[in-house]
């Protein structure tokens, strides 16, 4: 017997991980008195993939455990990149993950004022300055790593010629391009990020939210930090790549003179099998290497949602990996088992044949037809049973049968018998094959009635157990069966001459007609609130895709189902 475990005591026992230690260490040191606030800062420029969903969860999990609050914040900085579309897509995921910010939605946008008077204090301070290097000219005398850089001529500029400039760009006097504000840091600092970087640049665009009220734009890392000092964020939880950016965002917030929240990094999720990058992820759905963000194929959070995964799978399996200090990568299939352990303890079970292949039960009545009963859930009693049409004719997967089988198969082949799942024992008679094709038409059997299922003689022990439909009581549907999309495991790690595209999996989609037995139709897959996953038994879990229509279903596969041999043994 399996333990059922409560996944909140688990959480309770589990040694804390390095960001819950420092919180812990924060608050018993009366750190911002106690207060925890954390926040999930998305750009706007992308639909959200499960890296981030691990980010969602770390953060807003966090603000829950310490009984603080998680603020949903965009970064919105770039008005070129930057679309409505993707606000309302980043929001929609992280209602459906489960998380609420409450009134705490925010934008960097909001704090575009504030920030040009950050910019007027360092100004003042001496600490920036009005460059009029291009773009090309201001990375040349960058320098490297081992290379200092070279001052600008600008950076002596008089402060009141710094004032004039700045205001004067922000009014549009000057076109894109032709003249930045920039910190005045260090040159020569081993980190280039504080090589005095850009902080504020001219952009004549529309920005999503302030329209075309500025022309002038701050960096991302001139937005970042002071957005989360402005919110009061107490834990800044970002990804490993922002550690070299971390002494450049305590330098604005010392030089400014604010709040100072405490960044921590953790590493960046990786998955196997896909790629995460938000540009590839473009290229994909522009491309049209994929139908659109929400191709169940895509690692994006709205792609696994229409594949059917459960906010609760994802949810574990953010707990599961937990919080990584070093870059790593996870393996996909963690990921399949976690939706694999949700779905198999909620989803009802349906027989549903894929590749079918049609049995004729000579001596079973031709008008007859009796009704079976199968436990809707075997691992959840009160789901209670469902009836399953049997009779005459049915259909059996093809893959299920052999003429001329190994001594290992244990499924249909001539003169072999197997039970029929929730029904009878057949045995295999004989085959009618299409003359032309030679592929088999017909597959004849015989049953033995003494083998009824749930009756008290049907305990003959047979090898194998068949999943079935029958015939004329079967409801069709298209079933996409989706594969990994790409064959190499980390597609980012190419070979020399290739990109990730090369490798790429044809067969990610494969579409089927399965006949599927007929209580599908009265599962309340189109009532609200209706559960529309199901366990295909024997083949995996699949889920009711959007495309569906009363006339039509459809379905997608989520996971196959691993093991799927032994447990139909098991559970006959
Ligand atoms: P971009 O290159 O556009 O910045 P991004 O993936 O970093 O892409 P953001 O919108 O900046 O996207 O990410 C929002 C938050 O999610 C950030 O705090 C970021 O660190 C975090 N995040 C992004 N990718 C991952 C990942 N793979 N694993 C964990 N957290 C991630
Ligand atoms: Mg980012």
């Amino acid at each position: 017997m399996e333990e059922t475990k409560n996944p909140e005591d688990e959480r309770e026992t589990r040694s804390l991980n390095f960001i819950e230690e420092i919180i812990e260490e924060d608050i018993r040191n009366g750190v911002n008195e106690g207060r925890v606030h954390t926040r999930f800062p998305p750009e706007p420029n992308g639909y959200l993939h499960i890296g981030h969903a691990k980010s969602i969860c770390l953060n807003f999990g966090l603000g829950k455990k310490y009984n603080g609050k998680t603020n949903l914040r965009f970064d919105d900085t770039n008005p070129v990149r930057e679309e409505v579309e993707y606000v309302d897509s980043i929001m929609e995921d992280v209602r459906w993950l489960g998380f609420d910010w409450e009134d705490r939605l925010f934008y960097a946008s909001d704090y575009f004022e504030q920030l040009y008077e950050y910019a007027l204090i360092l100004i003042r301070k001496g600490k920036a300055f009005v460059c009029d290097m291009t773009a090309g000219e201001i990375s040349e005398t960058r320098g490297t790593p081992t290379r200092p850089g070279k001052e600008s001529i600008y950076r002596s500029r008089s402060i009141e010629e710094n004032l004039d400039l700045f205001s004067r760009m922000r009014t549009g006097e000057f076109p894109d391009g032709t003249r930045v504000l920039r910190a005045k840091i260090d040159m020569d600092s081993p980190n280039m990020h504080m090589r005095d970087p850009v902080i504020y640049r001219i952009l004549h665009a529309h920005h999503h939210r302030t329209g075309d009220s500025w022309c002038i734009y701050p960096m991302y890392d001139f937005a970042h930090g002071q957005s989360d000092s402005i919110e009061r964020i107490t834990h800044s939880i970002c990804t490993l790549e922002f550690e070299v950016h971390r002494p450049l965002y305590d330098w604005f917030i010392r030089e400014i003179g604010i709040y100072a929240p405490r960044q921590i990094e953790f590493a960046r999720l990786n998955v196997t099998y896909t790629v995460m990058s938000k540009r590839k992820l473009l290229e994909l759905v522009r491309d049209g290497n994929v139908n659109g963000w929400d191709d169940p194929r895509m690692p994006t959070i709205c792609g696994l949602r229409r594949r059917g995964f459960t906010p609760e799978s994802i949810r574990n399996f953010a707990d599961t990996i937990g919080v990584a200090k070093r870059d790593n990568v996870i393996d996909v299939s963690l990921l399949e088992f976690c939706i694999r352990e949700d779905l198999n303890k909620r989803a009802n079970r349906l027989m549903a044949v894929l590749n079918p292949v049609k049995v004729v039960i000579d001596n079973y009545p031709g008008d007859l037809v009796e009704e079976m009963e199968s436990a809707s859930n075997p691992e959840d009693e009160s789901k209670g049973k469902r009836k399953i049409p049997f009779s005459k004719t049915i259909f059996i997967e093809r893959e299920d049968f052999m003429e001329d089988p190994p001594n290992k198969f244990f499924r249909l082949a001539p003169g072999r018998e197997v039970r029929l799942k929730a029904a009878y024992i057949i045995r295999c008679e004989s085959v009618v094959k299409d003359p032309e094709t030679g592929e088999i038409a017909e597959i004849h059997c015989t049953y033995d009635p003494q083998t009824k299922s749930g009756m008290p003689e049907s305990n003959r022990k047979v090898k194998g157990t068949l999943h079935w439909v029958s015939e004329k009581q079967a409801v069709k549907a298209e079933v996409r069966l989706y594969d990994r999309l790409f064959t190499r495991e980390n597609p980012d790690d190419v070979e020399e001459g290739k990109t990730y595209k090369d490798y790429m999996n044809p067969d990610s989609l494969k579409v089927v007609t399965a006949m599927i037995e007929p209580s599908v139709l009265t599962a309340g897959i189109f009532t609200p609130g209706g559960f529309d996953k199901f366990q295909f038994e024997r083949i995996g879990y699949f889920s009711v895709d959007k495309d569906s229509t009363p006339e039509k279903l459809v379905f997608n596969r989520v996971v196959p189902l691993k093991d799927s041999w032994s447990k139909v043994e098991k559970t006959k």
